[in-house]
């Protein structure tokens, strides 16, 4: 799967939003977007209107960016959302929420999404004690993701456990530190995504 390997920060710049790419420089005073508020590019500063097709370009955008998913497997995910009973808007988000690297972000053991992804494609945790390395896997009620053995022993990890911040563990997921692993014990719901994304917009552009 292609995936974006550019700057981050251009990103958030582009929806005039922190989208939280980069961990713990996002809440710094470093952060791009609190130093130019412009929009990247040569005509950055000039771009102010924005009609009806651009608003909800954008909001797909930032969801897609938030999330680190390219276009394709964004819309795979709205046909998927379109197709289950409920709100297509808040289907949608809840199918991204329960992707293995938002999940392994979530346990508050990656500082980013960017990060949870990488140390899944490195297959350092298993699914059901079965190792996986595919990112994208949709979790459901029930599963449990935990970091590998061998993994426990690394540096890396070790220093990571320290700091890792559970607190912020959404009410869905079930922590135990002991085994460094999280079972799924429920379906996120909209108000379980901190990020005020307006997934309408999203759903009127792909129902065009
Ligand atoms: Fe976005 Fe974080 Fe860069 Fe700020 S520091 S622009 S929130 S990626």
């Amino acid at each position: 799967m292609a995936r974006y390997t550019g700057p981050s920060c251009k990103l958030c710049r582009r929806e005039g939003k922190k989208l939280f790419l980069k961990g713990d420089r996002c809440l710094s005073d470093k952060c791009a977007v609190a130093r130019r508020t412009t929009v990247p590019g040569q005509h950055g500063a000039g771009r102010k209107t924005i009609k009806e097709y651009g608003l909800q370009h954008r909001e797909k955008m930032t969801a897609r960016r938030y999330y680190g998913v390219q276009e394709k497997q964004f819309k795979g995910y709205y046909v998927q959302a379109d197709k289950k009973a409920g709100i297509t808007g808040e289907n949608l988000l809840t199918i991204l929420e329960c992707r293995l690297d938002n999940i392994v972000y979530r346990m508050g053991l990656a500082s980013s999404r960017k990060e949870a992804r990488q140390m899944v494609r490195h297959a350092h945790f298993t699914l059901n004690g079965k190792k996986v390395d595919i990112p994208s896997i949709i979790c459901k009620v029930g599963d449990t993701v935990a970091l590998k053995e061998k993994s426990k022993g690394s540096e890396k990890f070790k220093a990571l456990l320290e700091t890792a911040d559970t607190a912020v563990t959404p009410k869905w997921l079930e922590i135990d530190l002991a085994n460094v692993s999280a079972k799924m014990i429920a379906m996120p719901k909209r108000e379980d995504v901190d990020f005020p994304f307006e997934e309408q917009l999203i759903v009127e552009l792909y129902s065009k």
